[in-house]
């Protein structure tokens, strides 16, 4: 990815985005990189998107984030056994965490559809992917808005791709322009007119891996896609 310097009010940088304490009162800080490096494949892409937080919040974060990939690895591949990952980094977690293994294992279930046939269902700990799924949001908006959302979304939700309709899908993939440019000074506006790592109004952080947007309509909306496989949608109205 291209590094894109931002020009944003530097007063809103004083917050942890997560937490909402100042980081001047923080014992720490970190450089906290949105999406975690963790769902990306190597090498990793330059200048990945990092924001500064509080150092409890960025450590708070990695369990439900491992969780997580290790879900996603075994519905992805159909499999917990690690040597049936698709992904390397679930391959790892769930090689090195045999609770989190058998966790995961226990919230596979067999169901007979109406046509007699087998199909395979992943339960998910939806808490755990929801408090992932607004951390990325909140990175994702700060980042490129430089829009620190602090208070409670209206909506969090994530659905695989697949399972979403034609019209739904259509709907999620399209990120309408409404004509009003981003604030000056935000990443958002350089790529606008760059068209820095844009495709269609997404910003892809690495191809097949994950791909984010960010909608200002009034209400802002952020939407990500990991693994071409699951999408999430966050809104704060
Ligand atoms: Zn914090």
């Amino acid at each position: 990815m291209d590094q894109i310097p931002e020009f944003v009010d530097q007063r809103q940088k004083s917050w942890c985005i997560y937490c909402s304490k100042w980081l001047s009162d923080a014992k720490a800080t970190n450089r906290d990189h949105v999406p975690t490096k963790s769902f990306l494949r190597l090498p990793l892409p330059e200048n990945l998107p990092v924001i500064e937080v509080c150092s409890e919040c960025n450590e708070s974060f990695s369990a439900d984030e491992q969780y997580m990939l290790a879900f996603l690895g075994a519905v992805i591949s159909g499999s917990t056994a690690p040597d049936a990952q698709i992904h390397p980094r679930a391959e790892r977690i769930l090689t090195k965490y045999p609770s989190l293994k058998r966790r995961i294992e226990e919230a596979r279930q067999e169901a007979r559809n109406l046509f007699g046939e087998t199909e395979v269902l992943w339960q998910p700990e939806p808490e755990r992917i929801k408090r992932v799924v607004l951390k990325n949001a909140r990175g994702h908006a700060f980042y490129e808005y430089g829009e620190p959302m602090l208070s409670d979304p209206a909506h969090v939700y994530f659905a695989p791709l697949p399972s979403l309709s034609t019209s739904v899908r259509e709907a999620f993939e399209t990120i309408p322009f409404n004509g009003v440019l981003p604030e000056v000074g935000s990443r958002m506006l350089t790529r606008y007119f760059s068209g820095q790592d844009l495709d269609a109004g997404w910003v892809i952080v690495q191809e097949g891996s994950y791909r984010y947007a960010v909608l200002q309509h009034g209400k802002l909306t952020v939407r990500t896609v990991l693994f071409e496989y699951l999408a999430t949608e966050v809104i704060w109205a």
